[in-house]
């Protein structure tokens, strides 16, 4: 079982020159899932994580799957006004201008020891802001993993601090 078999290549995907990564094949596969899941929890050696926060919105479909299976809390991080209850907010640049990311004051307790999912890493911006909220927080962040990494934009770089760990490398 390859689970890059299963990454589907898009090109000019949202816009002209980008290569996206589609990994709905990946979703509807139940091998490929399983497989896909085994590698990112085997990546953690066992170590105790009590939150998965997954970034909105790709990071939702492996984070809960992973908070499931580590009996964890899923935490989700949302774009701007989707949390309904009281937020903390951290931003990150864009090709232009910058976004903004979101999560529940209550989502995580002092000393939580928390992984954060997201499907692709690409520039980090968007994992590096995830970071920032864990931490305002006071959590501990455990690892970052990814089910893929596109290794030529650096991102590992932004989120140095961190253990990084990627099922997929491009
Ligand atoms: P970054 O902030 O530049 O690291 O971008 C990561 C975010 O963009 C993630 O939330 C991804 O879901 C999304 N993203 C970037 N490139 C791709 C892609 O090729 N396929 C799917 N999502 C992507």
């Amino acid at each position: 079982m390859k689970i890059e078999n299963y990454i589907r290549d898009i090109q000019d995907f949202p816009k002209k020159g980008i290569l996206f990564k589609d990994i709905t094949p990946l979703l509807n596969n139940v091998e490929a899932r399983q497989e896909c899941l085994s590698i990112l929890i085997n990546s953690l050696k066992g170590q105790k994580i009590d939150k998965v926060v997954g970034a909105e919105s790709r990071g939702f479909f492996f984070g809960m799957l992973l908070a499931q299976e580590l009996k964890a809390g899923f935490i989700p991080v949302r774009k701007p006004k989707k949390l309904p209850f009281d937020i903390i907010s951290a931003s990150y640049e864009l090709e232009y201008g910058t976004d903004s990311l979101e999560m529940h004051t209550d989502a995580i307790q002092k000393g939580d020891r928390v992984l954060i999912h997201d499907d692709v890493l690409a520039t980090g911006g968007t994992a590096k802001a995830v970071c920032e909220l864990v931490e305002k927080l006071g959590g501990e962040i455990v690892q970052c993993n990814f089910l893929m990494e596109l290794t030529f934009l650096n991102g590992r770089e932004k989120i140095k601090e961190y253990p990084v760990f990627a099922a997929l490398a491009y």
